[in-house]
């Protein structure tokens, strides 16, 4: 080997950066010689502890396109086996008012609008599989002490006590893909500026288990104290199950909490209604404050940014980890078509190419999530007619219906190879659909 110790750091082994890391591990090594990549993936905390903030009790939405990167990678169908719940219909409700959207499969042509699988299910598939790739070093439990990028490598070393046989190592790698959180505070100290915003929300997640089918349907449902989500699970015995979103203020949340299962139950039961019979069982309850942050720049000299590092947004339309999942098919295809054109996978025009081709969705989607919060919590009564008739617009018109769910299904625009669930080297163009 040359120099580099590996082509590629990724730090933070989460949802995005385990993806990547399975990703980026297929890349080179068909023709003219070139060797796989070799990369390195620095992980704090072990799949499996309870502080784990990527595979914990969440159970998340994955759109359709996710499921194609996930089946170019080639791992969907161990996905497909770890309890993953299709969704075939969208309901969409404005709590006390008219309008409603309803949304299926069939109108956009596809076989589900996406799927629903719980984190640690995703973790663990993709940890059984980084495990048996050969050109992945995995470190974890393993803290970064430095980075120091340079023009034309980047150094860094992991921090005491990390792993006693490296930590006094210098390790070199061409390029460093943050993939490490919308917390991260690596981003910043490589001089990313990035911009914040509370969004003066909590979401508190749990299970229910309502006495009706949920028949593969998710139902979104804005109130005056912000968005529910019921999200259709695999059932439990005999009984159907759903994952819960409630999206409230901050300053409820203790008391939310506090609430015994039944009139947690109850007060959840108000707010969603009765499509689904009555809520009886709960599961545990967890709560997440929200936020947004948006750094100015993707990339700074060999430094890439991917997954919420990259862009934190409101899980009211349930699109952090599928744009994540999207970085990653973008950022595997310009690196594989960088070492097949023989670049430097760290050039400045790759890097930017990646930077362009990320834009307009990391622009679009937030844009998306935090107009859908601002329009549903306004209660100014031209606005809330405004909003339902467009409920009622779009459950009206199939164009728009089809144009709506293929943009949020993530079909729209220059798809890289992997959202058209092909094997990243297979050398054919990305298209428009
Ligand atoms: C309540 C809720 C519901 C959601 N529902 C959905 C949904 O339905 N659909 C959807 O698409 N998205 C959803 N999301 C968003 C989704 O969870 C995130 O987009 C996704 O977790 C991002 O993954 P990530 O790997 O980028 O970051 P994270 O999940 O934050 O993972 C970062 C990883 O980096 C590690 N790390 C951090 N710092 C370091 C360091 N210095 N060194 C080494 N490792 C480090 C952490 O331990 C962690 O494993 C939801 C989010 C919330 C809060």
């Amino acid at each position: 080997m040359d120099k580099f110790d590996h082509d590629v750091l990724i730090v933070g082994g989460g949802l995005v950066g385990a993806t990547l890391a399975c990703a980026l591990s297929q890349i080179g090594g068909q023709s003219g010689g070139q060797e796989k990549l070799k990369l390195a993936l620095v992980e704090a905390k072990p799949l499996g502890a309870k502080d784990q903030p990527s595979y914990d009790d969440r159970t998340i939405a994955m759109a359709f396109s996710s499921r194609r990167i996930f089946e170019g990678i080639g791992i969907w169908s161990s996905l497909s086996k770890a309890d993953t719940t299709a969704i075939n219909r969208i309901h969409i409700s404005d709590q006390g008012r008219f309008g409603i959207t309803r949304l299926a499969a069939a109108d956009a042509g596809l076989e589900a609008l996406g799927y629903v699988a719980d984190t640690r299910a995703i973790g663990a598939v993709l940890f059984d599989f980084i495990q048996g790739q050969k050109n992945i070093d995995l470190m974890c439990p393993a803290e970064i002490q430095s980075i120091e990028n340079g023009q034309d490598e980047v150094l860094w070393q992991l921090a005491d006590g990390a792993s006693k046989k490296n930590s006094k190592k210098k390790f070199r790698a061409r390029i460093v893909i943050l993939a490490d959180g919308g917390r991260s505070g690596l981003r910043e100290q490589l001089g990313f500026q990035v911009i914040k915003q509370d969004y003066q929300q909590t979401a508190i997640v749990t299970n229910v288990s309502p006495t009706r089918p949920h028949n593969n349907t998710a139902y979104e449902r804005f109130t005056k104290t912000g968005p529910l989500a019921l999200l259709p699970m695999g059932e439990s015995g005999t009984q159907s199950r759903c994952a819960a979103v409630w999206s409230t203020a901050p300053d409820q949340v203790e008391k939310i909490l506090s609430w015994d299962d039944n009139k947690f139950l109850a007060r959840l039961q108000s707010r969603f209604g009765w499509r689904l019979g009555k809520f009886t069982k709960i599961g545990k309850r967890q709560a997440y404050p929200l936020h947004m942050s948006k750094p100015v720049d993707l990339v700074k000299q060999r430094v890439i940014l991917a997954g919420n590092a990259a862009h934190t947004v409101h899980p009211v339309a349930g699109q952090g980890f599928n744009m994540g999942l999207r970085d990653v098919a973008c950022l595997a295809q310009v690196l594989e078509d960088a070492l097949n054109n023989g670049n430097d996978i760290g050039d400045e025009k790759v890097l930017a190419h990646y930077a362009q081709w990320r834009k307009r969705d990391n622009k679009m989607v937030p844009l998306f999530t935090d107009g859908l919060i601002r329009i549903f919590s306004n209660d100014f009564p031209p606005l809330a007619l405004a909003r339902n008739i467009g409920l009622i617009a779009v459950d009206l018109c199939p164009p728009l219906k089809r144009e709506f769910t293929r943009r949020t299904s993530g079909l729209m625009g220059t798809l890289p190879r992997l959202a058209r669930g092909l094997p990243l080297q297979e050398n054919k163009k990305g298209f428009t659909t």
